[in-house]
């Protein structure tokens, strides 16, 4: 016997919760694994429970250390924090091996020594026979040489049905003879992932298993392996899949899928969070944080229907969190993307006037680039380089308007937005003309062309000497 596992501490009361998220480390955290490893945390974080983590990591060939640390770099990106440690399923195999042991024990599995040609022929049969799988040993018959080499199998029940009471999907029900003697443990003794679930959730003590429906037809055999070790099963919530906004399956077409490219594409956790969330799950409210959503997250209101990945929607969401996000930190992220971006270092004035600028730019932003390009104003560099629209304004008669506005806001004391405002206003009634007269002008001699603020805004992000510099530059 080995070792009982930590997670029968007593800390882990067997009536409270404890879900986990359970990744194979075979490529990036996709926004699927998110999704599920966020209503994993929610629900866990609602019931007062534990959310756990588990890595998958039993098929050697696919699995990587790179892929691990993806997975987890992803999960921190979004602050989805497990309890506890994380469990390696692979490192469990003798734990899994004693488990099918138990089971031969129990007369509940047995050794199977089919060769794979005589499983396609026993297949055929157990077809035509209107069952799944049985394996001729399943009754004791006699090993074909004692050096034999055989798998374990489960001696699956023959009658009756397997229900899954999913809490998402409803009841699920399979008649038991549609299910296999499953292998249990390969020729090699390497248990299988069927085998490795079901033992590695029992020993974590996870009481609901929240994941994609992907995996709901392996509820029903992992149900009759619990049965078979005589534990009773968890239950079942099978989320059902992403879809593209087509309602077609989600594929690379659709764009991005995994975590690191939302936050390459400048969207912030918390937005991702609340986005994610509503991928299936009707809260009744917008834009909830995780830890607002926590005490209200309910599994009966997860809908069956598979959902509908939707940028335009995200773009809204991720905007209202950047409204609300911290300055240094948007300007940090930003900052980051225009240096990755133009692939320039910005010096000591252009970080202050980038920084500047955030507060009042981020509240127009739907994206760090997005934020990025509302502030590229602010860093250009005068004599500024008009674009062709900007330039077509600059006629000779509104240059002499320009002079003499450049005149008027020199005369300005105060250079913060409501004063600049009521300048501009105050000059274009001298000037006997509407604000769209001087406007747009003004505007592309501030900007060049780059997208701004107002212009009051814009003329105090740029600070009295800059903006004044770069109208004088056009008269
Ligand atoms: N490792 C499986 C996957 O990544 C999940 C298994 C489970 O959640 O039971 O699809």
């Amino acid at each position: 016997m080995l070792p009982r596992a930590r997670f029968d501490h007593p800390a882990f009361s067997p009536m409270s919760v404890v879900t986990r998220f359970a990744p194979s480390p075979t490529g990036y955290l996709h926004i699927g694994g998110a999704r599920t490893a966020l209503f994993n945390w929610l629900y866990a974080r609602r019931m007062g429970g534990k959310y756990l983590l588990r890595i998958e990591d039993t098929d050697r060939a696919r699995s990587t250390p790179e892929a691990i640390d993806a997975i987890l770099d992803g999960l921190n990106w979004l602050d989805l924090q497990h309890d506890g440690e994380i469990t390696y399923q692979f490192a469990r195999a003798p734990r899994h091996r004693e488990a099918a042991e138990q089971m031969i024990a129990r007369g509940t599995a047995f050794h199977c020594y089919m060769t794979a040609e005589e499983q396609e022929a026993v297949r055929e049969k157990s077809h035509a026979e209107g069952r799944a799988l049985r394996s001729p040993y399943r009754d004791g018959k006699a090993p074909p040489s004692p050096d034999a080499s055989y798998t374990v199998r489960i001696r699956a029940p023959d009658d009756g049905d397997v229900l899954n009471a999913d809490l998402i999907q409803g009841d699920v029900r399979i008649k038991a003879r549609d299910i296999d003697d499953l292998v249990l443990l390969r020729a090699d003794g390497n248990p299988t992932y069927m085998l490795s679930v079901v033992v590695d959730d029992r020993d974590m003590g996870v009481t609901h298993v929240i994941r994609g429906d992907d995996h709901l037809t392996n509820a029903a055999r992992q149900i009759v392996i619990y049965r078979a070790l005589n534990w009773t099963p968890p239950l079942f919530a099978h989320v059902s899949l992403i879809h593209g906004d087509d309602g077609k399956k989600l594929s690379k077409r659709h764009g991005a899928q995994a975590v690191h490219e939302w936050r390459d594409m400048g969207y912030l956790p918390e937005a991702m969070n609340s986005y994610l969330m509503g991928l299936g799950w009707t809260s009744g409210q917008e834009n909830l944080t995780k830890e607002e959503a926590a005490p209200l997250f309910d599994l009966a209101k997860v809908g069956k229907a598979p959902s509908r990945l939707d940028f335009k929607k995200l773009d809204s969401v991720n905007a209202h969190f950047m409204a609300l996000a911290d300055d240094q930190r948007l300007a940090k992220l930003t900052l980051a993307h225009i240096e990755q971006r133009d692939g320039v270092t910005l010096g000591g004035a252009e970080r202050i006037a980038l920084a500047n600028a955030i507060p009042v730019l981020k509240k127009r932003a739907k994206t760090i680039p997005d934020l990025a390009d509302q502030a590229r104003f602010v860093l250009i560099k005068r004599p500024l380089a008009l674009d062709e629209k900007a330039q077509s304004l600059m006629k000779d008669e509104f240059k002499q308007r320009l002079q003499r506005l450049h005149a008027h806001l020199s005369k300005e004391t105060a250079w913060d937005h409501v004063s600049l405002g009521s300048a501009l206003k105050a000059f274009a009634t001298e000037e006997g003309v509407g604000l769209g007269q001087i406007g747009p002008g003004l505007r592309a001699a501030l900007t060049g062309g780059a997208p701004a603020p107002d212009l009051g805004q814009a003329l105090e992000l740029l600070g009295r000497d800059e903006a004044l510099g770069r109208i004088a530059d056009q008269i």
